[in-house]
């Protein structure tokens, strides 16, 4: 579906700056038609009434404003997380997830319908790419899951681009939503406050680095050896364990802060004591972070299983009398199919 008239919710402030100088308009209406789409949420510049009727009947007619519509909103029998499903204009959905730990408040976004990478043990991988999500339609998750937020009388604190889709192959669009979701006027989530997170996308990668662009970075490395990693991602065909490595002392050196290594548990795949002791070798002269995660299983596949409580135990055991240090990640909202990679809507259904 190709829409002529520019998203008003994807356009960068200088952006709007020229838009509005072209409609004769001074550029202080830029901060005024942000602080209407990113803060007071408004869908129609209708709306929008502090702009003059001439200037919102113009922006009525030469911009639209992507607004996902929300079908599904489901809360973890715990409270640990709200399930949003999203439907966009051509019928297909995607699902964000809002996780509650503490006094922090995370959301987790998509940045694609289904995902290309295939990931063997991904529930996304599953559909294979479907569609790339607009930047509006990305940041639209981030607000609409805000004002479910601030409803409640809270404040969204961080942002995960861990949802459905390889955010690096969609790179543009997740680019453009990131620096919309920074903006002070408008949403103001600092840098370090978003995590973009990777298979492994290694060209992906080093455009983030060289980005003037102030996020963190996760790498999904779930393997020790090139063989396992291969056999579980795709992707590891063309780009090894030690690429990412490399990748990620130079994502230190450049921005200053350390990489995320996620590393999913498996049972029997990627839990031996064994590959405790490589994953401490690989990392050891690597300025990262480890962040482990027990598998969440879905559906009824046999190859995929969470390792035992003492399996798992044993592990953080290994890794830790080596030294390293490590946060494990027990995902949240597993009832209602929002943790960790379980994030899959059967697109038959819509497709008919
Ligand atoms: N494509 C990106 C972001 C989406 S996946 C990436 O690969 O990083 C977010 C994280 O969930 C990744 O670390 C992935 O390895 C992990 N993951 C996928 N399926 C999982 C599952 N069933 N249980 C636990 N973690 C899973």
């Amino acid at each position: 579906m190709d829409n002529p008239r520019p998203d008003l919710k994807a356009m960068l402030p200088d952006e709007l700056d020229d838009f509005v100088g072209e409609l004769g308009q001074p550029t202080y209406r830029t901060r005024q038609i942000l602080d209407w789409l990113y803060v007071k949420g408004v869908r129609d510049v209708g709306e929008m009434t502090n702009l003059s009727k001439a200037l919102r009947d113009m922006l009525a007619q030469k911009t639209r404003i992507t607004a996902l519509r929300q079908v599904d909103c489901q809360e973890s029998a715990t409270g640990e997380a709200v399930k949003f499903l999203f439907e966009l204009p051509t019928g297909q959905r995607i699902e964000s997830v809002l996780i509650i730990d503490g006094d922090r408040r995370t959301v987790c976004l998509s940045s694609q319908v289904g995902c290309p990478l295939d990931c063997k043990f991904c529930a996304t991988g599953r559909m294979g790419l479907i569609a790339n999500l607009e930047a509006g339609q990305i940041v639209d998750q981030f607000l609409q899951v805000s004002l479910f937020a601030r409803a409640r009388g809270e404040r969204v604190t961080n942002v995960v681009m861990m949802g459905m889709g390889e955010p690096l192959l969609n790179y543009d669009e997740v680019v453009r939503a990131l620096r919309l979701m920074r903006l002070e006027e408008g949403l103001g989530l600092g840098g370090r406050k978003i995590t973009v997170s990777t298979a492994g996308y290694l060209p992906g990668i080093r455009k983030l680095i060289a980005e003037d662009l102030n996020v963190g970075l996760a790498i999904s490395l779930n393997a020790t050896t090139d063989e396992t990693r291969e056999q579980l991602m795709p992707i590891n065909r063309k780009y090894k364990i030690a690429d990412l490595l490399l990748a990620a002392r130079e994502f230190f050196d450049r921005r200053g802060y350390r990489v995320t290594f996620e590393y999913v548990l498996m049972a029997g795949l990627t839990d031996a004591d064994e590959d405790a002791r490589r994953l401490a070798g690989l990392i050891r002269d690597v300025p990262c972070k480890i962040n482990l995660i027990p598998y969440n299983e879905f559906e009824d596949d046999e190859r995929f299983r969470r390792p035992s409580r003492r399996r798992l135990e044993q592990f953080y055991r290994v890794l830790g009398e080596l030294g390293v240090e490590f946060t494990v990640r027990e995902s949240r909202g597993r009832d209602i199919d929002a943790a960790c990679g379980q994030l899959y809507y059967r697109q038959e259904k819509i497709r008919r």
